[in-house]
């Protein structure tokens, strides 16, 4: 554990802060919730847990060996839509450059938390982005976005750990991490049914899970129906970007082309 955790005294001048941890499922909000505990003990941690009804199984079982690891029980919000029925809703497909899920199924459920519960003046609230150039450059609009709220992001201090790391942490703790990870599924949300996500990624999916991809490919193609020709996927040919819908890429994985 010495290794995982920022080489620094534990900052204990604040008893009354409240340290509130999003906490995903994803390996990188569990290391985070691991650092937080290690400098702020658990006596004033909050696992705050955004349920959009359409993960895997076994984060919910995560969830549970995590929490019960860590010994702090986990604070769910729920819009009660799945990212599906969102984007009916609001005649939006959410694609790889914009989620609406994320900002009406997560944050907006985690605000309204926050704001019955967490004074900003007195509250930290920490995501766990990792140090990727990629997360560090989506940092500052993140804390901009989360104000009045100060924001942390934990796996941003030294020592940086790779996902591999993090996964291998919790494993040296006893804890069987999320099976998503085990699939080489870069991401343990929405079932690895996400909508940023790429060609390979749901090449991947298709492979691992044919029958979430069919229910994707479904959903997809009633709100082309309904919304016209909007797609989740698009992909680059000839210097243009082309849409490319679910069906099209599962015929091009079955024909034996790449994704
Ligand atoms: S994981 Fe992806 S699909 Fe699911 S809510 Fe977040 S952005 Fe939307």
């Amino acid at each position: 554990m010495p290794t995982h955790v920022p080489d620094r005294p534990a900052a204990r001048n604040e008893p009354d802060r409240l340290h509130v941890v999003q906490y995903s499922g994803g390996i990188g909000s569990w290391a985070t919730a691991q650092r937080v505990a290690a400098t702020y003990g658990t006596d004033r941690m909050v696992l705050l847990f955004a349920d959009v009804l359409t993960e895997d199984d076994d984060l919910y079982r995560w969830l549970d060996d995590t929490t019960a690891q860590l010994g702090v029980p986990l604070t769910r919000v729920c819009d009660g839509r799945t990212p599906w029925q969102l984007y009916r809703d609001i005649r939006y497909l959410g694609n790889s450059r914009l989620a609406p899920c994320s900002y009406h199924l997560k944050i907006i459920p985690c605000r309204r938390w926050l704001d019955a519960h967490a004074d900003p003046a007195t509250t930290t609230l920490y995501i766990g982005l990792d140090s990727s150039p990629r997360d560090r450059g989506r940092a500052p609009a993140i804390t901009t976005g989360w104000a009045p709220w100060t924001v942390r992001y934990s796996l941003l201090d030294p020592p940086h750990l790779s996902k591999d790391e993090q996964l291998d942490w919790a494993r040296s703790l006893g804890l069987r991490v999320p099976r998503l990870y085990d699939y080489s599924m870069p991401h343990n949300n929405c079932g690895g049914a996400c909508v940023r996500a790429g060609k390979g990624h749901w090449a991947r999916l298709l492979q691992v899970f044919p029958d979430r991809y069919a229910a994707a490919e479904r959903a997809e193609a009633q709100l082309r129906a309904e919304l016209g020709d909007v797609t989740i996927l698009t992909e680059q040919r000839a210097g243009h970007r082309h849409r490319l819908t679910l069906t099209d890429l599962r015929h091009r994985v079955a024909a034996g082309g790449r994704p």
